[in-house]
Formats: C-alpha cells, structure tokens, sequence
C-alpha cells in the first residue's frame, strides 16, 4: 500500500537539459528529459558530436524507430 500522491507516487528526476521535475512514470514517455523537445535537443548535441551534420534539420516525424530502446518497459 502506498501513502503517497496518488497517481504520482514513482520516483522523480531532472530533466538533464531544462532541470524540470520528471516524474519516472508513464506519464513522461521521454523520460529522463521532460518532453520530446528537450529529448531531441540533447541527441542533437550527441549527433552532432558524432556525426558530421550537412545543414539538415533533425528529422521528428517518427522517433519511435530511432529512439525505442530508451522507452523501453521493465
Ligand atoms: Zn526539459
């Protein structure tokens, strides 16, 4: 039994690019970073660290195919 917050009782984090509050839950799919946004904004600087980038903007269409193994369930 827990005696927490309801719905919100799983461990927390920081967001690594923007430090907001991540609750390591469901409800934060990109977890550990808050929203897709800064999620892309932090593998953009890995790509760029690895990558050569010719001048095209980060495709966000589908990043399900590229990022699925940090979404994946216990
Ligand atoms: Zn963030």
């Amino acid at each position: 039994m827990h005696f927490l917050n309801a719905g919100k009782a799983g461990p927390r984090v920081k967001c690594p690019r923007c430090g907001k509050t991540v609750y390591w839950d469901p409800s934060f799919p990109f977890r550990p970073f808050c929203s897709e946004r800064c999620k892309l904004i932090d593998l953009g600087d890995w790509a760029n660290e690895q990558h050569v980038i010719t001048g095209e903007p980060l495709e966000s269409g589908s990043p399900e195919d590229l990022w699925s193994i940090s979404d994946s369930e216990p």
